[in-house]
């Protein structure tokens, strides 16, 4: 914790907790179950390194509520790993599953090593080892508890993890299930790797185009030609730097740890990812300015600023002078309880992480479904639909005596494929999301942001399930 910084990364989590428990119904007991992390495993293991040195890794599981089952959050690999930090974290996966109607609990796992200093062979003995380690304590499945990618993880490692879950456990039909955002071949499903980014962009676009709201921040309707400033490029900041780009917002800046580039006629994170992997450095960028200290890009003027690496990057040293009008929170926990306070003060919008960035655990669910079900999205209905659609469409040019153009043809014959149906359930969950969301907040004057009135939808949705079902006799 920095000096600026009043609480840690979990009491963070409490203060908000707390300030919407305010506006709920539920009594001190059901409120403290809810906020409680019920499961803390903290494990250390050896692993040998490439120079035949033995290092000792420390790592972290934690439930933090099994009102629904299986628990589900991703894991992490990152240096600054630790309990607090994935307390914090897999309370927020309860909070933003209950906002989006994923029947999950929340959990998170952490590995505290940057992945950076490791060669890809001591990864996967690092991977497969935390994993037999979740396996023993009955701390990983499809039924019990389900991890994803996060921060410093993805597809290979997310492989490493099914294939050592289902080596241990031989017969076991719903295996494939024990972690999601796994590559297609191994059981994911199409769309998982945009989907957290897809689903900042359904967000913040259904809150742009809220006239009230818009009229409030100063702003026009619409996300076309909105300015846009993502700081982190990895696969969350990237798909929301693409999707605003390619629905019309001009990206002005991104910034990585190592420093950030600037052009106002707008950015191309396809090309600057090239840039990066041919320099090693986003900066230096061919047309753009490079921002030497990467945190002066996040103070910029611009409409929408897009957090999207760590929490705690917008504090009360930095945040009394943030120029956006709207902070989407891509990552989970990028503004401090002090950063909110000033934000509210200043008319600032801070559309919260807890639902924004749910788009990746609303794709998992789809996958952990499709595993389950052991049956592509499409598969049965695809082809029907497309035969149906020539049927009608047959019907309507016979009837008419007119044809329809055949690039319209082709448009409306067509069957859904997997993609179809995973980025449109994920369109509506975030677009309803955002709406039951904004209605809280619009609906009770006292609710003083955003954020606040996530909490009190997230805390009536656990809460509820405390209170009827009896877990209180
Ligand atoms: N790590 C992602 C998150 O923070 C995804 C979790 C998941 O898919 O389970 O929401």
């Amino acid at each position: 914790m920095s000096a600026q910084q009043q609480y840690s990364f979990f009491e963070s989590v409490e203060k908000s907790f707390d300030k919407a428990a305010k506006f709920t119904k539920w009594d001190k007991g059901v409120l403290e179950q809810i906020k409680v992390c019920n499961s803390v495993y903290r494990l250390n293991f050896p692993i040998k390194r490439d120079n035949g040195t033995i290092e000792v890794i420390e790592a972290y599981r934690v439930q933090h509520s099994q009102h629904k089952s299986p628990c589900k959050g991703g894991i992490r690999f990152s240096d600054g790993v630790n309990q607090d930090e994935v307390m914090a974290l897999a309370s927020l996966m309860t909070y933003k599953c209950a906002i989006v109607n994923v029947p999950f609990g929340g959990a998170k796992g952490g590995i505290k090593i940057n992945p950076r200093n490791y060669s890809v062979y001591e990864l996967e003995k690092i991977t497969r080892r935390y994993t037999s380690e979740l396996v023993k304590k009955n701390f990983i499945g499809p039924g019990i508890d389900v991890p994803a990618p996060d921060y410093g993880t993805g597809e290979r490692e997310m492989s490493w993890i099914v294939d050592t879950y289902t080596s241990l456990k031989p017969g076991e039909i719903d295996a494939a299930g024990c972690v999601t955002g796994k590559p297609i071949t191994q059981g994911g499903v199409r769309g998982r790797k945009e989907a957290t980014g897809l689903g900042v962009f359904f967000g913040i676009r259904e809150v742009c185009n809220m006239e009230d709201v818009m009229k409030k921040l100063g702003l026009t309707v619409g996300v076309e030609g909105k300015r846009v400033i993502v700081q982190g490029i990895g696969n969350v900041g990237y798909h929301s730097a693409k999707f605003f780009r390619e629905h019309g917002a001009t990206v002005i800046a991104i910034a990585e740890h190592d420093g950030g580039v600037y052009n106002e006629n707008g950015l191309n994170e396809e090309e600057l990812i090239q840039h990066r992997n041919k320099t090693g450095s986003i900066t230096n960028f061919p047309g753009a300015k490079t921002i030497v200290n990467t945190n002066e890009a996040l103070e910029l003027e611009c409409d929408i600023l897009i957090p999207a690496a760590l929490e705690n990057v917008i504090n009360a040293e930095n945040a009394s002078r943030i120029k956006a009008k709207i902070i989407g929170e891509a990552a989970n926990g990028p503004c401090t309880p002090e950063a909110d306070e000033i934000f509210i003060k200043k008319g600032i919008l801070v559309v919260p992480d807890m639902y924004l960035n749910a788009g990746g655990v609303t794709v998992s669910y789809f996958e952990w479904l499709k595993n389950l079900s052991h049956v592509r999205y499409g598969r049965l209905e695809k082809r029907f639909s497309e035969n149906m659609n020539t049927h009608i469409l047959g019907q309507i040019e016979e009837l008419s005596g007119k044809k329809v153009s055949s690039g319209e043809k082709e448009f409306i014959l067509r069957g859904a494929e997997e993609i179809d149906l995973v980025h449109s359930g994920l369109e509506e969950t975030m677009i309803t999301a955002t709406r039951e969301i904004m209605h809280i907040w619009l609906s009770n004057p006292e609710i003083p942001d955003m954020r606040t009135a996530a909490y009190v939808s997230a805390i009536n949705k656990v809460g509820i399930i405390y209170a009827e079902l009896g877990i209180f006799p």
